[in-house]
């Protein structure tokens, strides 16, 4: 099989066009290609009266052919054998573990990295034990509509915390700018298609999902996990790691103690707690855990109409459904040497309230698969750093970030709804 890229085909076209593309890309006959499979798609629309649909397959052709195929382009980069995507466990556990010497993994967190690493645990035979702080995702949402409606919060079931993790209640966007050499993220991909997500994030090149069907999603991977011997308890809060003390302070870890007082024995535990476990952050810094400082980014949503995106970036083609929902990012950099951009744009969604902890605010995108609300929005963010902005002590960030928190709460009337202003009056000062 070839792996070729770039064939390029006008927006809406029918299947022979792109047969009679690849033919035309590789100069053979009709007759020779048996058959093709799209690995990604994208789009270039820098010519609005021309959109095109750019493709990467992978194409089958007659040996004869693709031997010829191979000769002939072997010093360009468009046409390659096409890799090995397949993904192999690393083990597999005899039948009867964990027998007496072994002990089954710990996972605390059940975000998107507890999750898959509970799967792949599961799949092994090594069934995990996974803690999460936070609740079911059922019960979670209900929670998150408590906040979102009743300004009610529940500081261990919400917008970050519980099944499902923090990205639950967002656009679910399924993309990273990560080099992805060894094709890893193909079988998160897998996993969530077989949990129910539409075949085409395999072959989207920014594929999303959306909040409800990530609801569902996650419950079915939670059931796998169990059926393949794995356990996940919800409302169970880590809140001490044990460890060997041993004279030159190396030591394995030999369990942990929940909130509720209870112990559980492992020596093999994964952390999976995300970015808004400040409580558990100071636990581990107390206990002697090496920790670094490290950038992130501040900033505000910015909200406008989706069309205005659309007709900018579309034209004519605005509302096309193949193109769906035009996306966008912009920077600029500033002559003092820091740099603004947009991030986690969020085509035809909702800006929402995203808290944790008592009386304090942020905010995030949140959409549906059909990303078709009135309003796109983005995060507007500026780079900062620990030695210029927060330079205290190796958590100080979080200081930082409870200060913004309160204060926007506070401007927000104190009921966890955003502060929000009109654009112009913020132009204005
Ligand atoms: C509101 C929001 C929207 C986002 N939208 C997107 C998006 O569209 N696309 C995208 O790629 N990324 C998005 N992100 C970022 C993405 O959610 C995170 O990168 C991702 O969730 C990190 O996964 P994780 O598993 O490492 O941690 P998390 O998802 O944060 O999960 C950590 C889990 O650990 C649990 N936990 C923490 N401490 C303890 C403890 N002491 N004991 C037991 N359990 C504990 C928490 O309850 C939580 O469920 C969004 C983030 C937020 C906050």
């Amino acid at each position: 099989m070839l792996r070729l890229n770039e064939v390029k085909a006008p927006l809406d076209h029918n299947e022979d066009v792109l047969i009679q593309a690849i033919v035309d890309k590789l100069s053979i006959n009709r007759d020779e290609l048996l058959g093709y499979t799209i690995f990604k798609r994208s789009y270039d629309a820098r010519k609005k009266s021309n959109i095109l649909l750019i493709y990467h397959l992978d194409v089958v052709l007659v040996a004869s052919a693709e031997a010829k195929v191979l000769e002939q382009f072997s010093q360009q980069s468009f046409v390659k054998i096409s890799p090995d995507m397949s993904y192999e466990l690393v083990c597999k556990a005899e039948d009867d573990f964990p027998n007496k010497d072994q002990q089954r993994p710990i996972i605390i967190g059940f975000g998107p990295c507890g999750i898959l690493a509970a799967l792949l645990l599961a799949q092994m035979g090594l069934r995990p034990i996974v803690l999460d702080r936070g609740q079911d995702v059922r019960q979670r949402t209900k929670d998150t509509w408590d906040l979102w409606k009743k300004g009610k919060i529940d500081t261990e079931s919400n917008v970050q915390f519980g099944e499902g993790g923090a990205g639950t209640f967002s656009d679910g966007k399924l993309y990273s700018q990560v080099k992805d050499k060894r094709f890893l993220s193909r079988k998160v991909m897998a996993e969530f298609v077989k949990a129910g997500a539409p075949e085409e994030i395999l072959m989207l090149s920014k594929p999303h999902i959306g909040t409800f069907r990530l609801v569902s999603m996650v419950e079915k991977m939670r059931t796998e996990i169990t059926s393949l011997g794995g356990e996940v308890r919800f409302g169970h809060k880590v809140e001490t790691i044990h460890r060997e003390h041993n004279p030159d302070d190396s030591g394995q870890i030999t369990g942990l103690t929940l909130s509720s007082g209870e112990s559980l024995y492992s020596r093999h535990i994964i952390l999976a707690i995300g970015h808004s476990a400040r409580d558990t952050f100071e636990m581990l810094l107390d206990y002697g855990v090496y920790i670094e400082s490290k950038p992130f980014s501040i900033g505000f949503r910015i909200e406008h109409p989706q069309s205005v995106i659309d007709d900018a970036l579309f034209g004519e083609q605005a509302g096309n459904a193949t193109l769906g929902a035009a996306d966008y990012h912009l920077v600029h950099h500033c002559k003092n040497g820091r740099s603004v951009y947009s991030f986690c744009m969020c085509p035809g969604g909702t800006v929402v309230a995203a808290a944790s902890e008592d009386g304090g605010i942020v905010t995030n995108g949140m959409s549906q698969y059909s990303r078709n609300e009135r309003n796109a929005n983005a995060a507007i963010v500026v780079g900062i750093d620990p030695e210029q902005d927060y330079p205290e002590h190796v958590l100080s960030g979080i200081d930082l970030q409870r200060d913004l928190e309160k204060a926007a709460y506070k401007l927000g009337g104190g009921d966890y709804k955003a502060p929000a202003q009109l654009v112009g009056d913020f132009l204005q000062g």
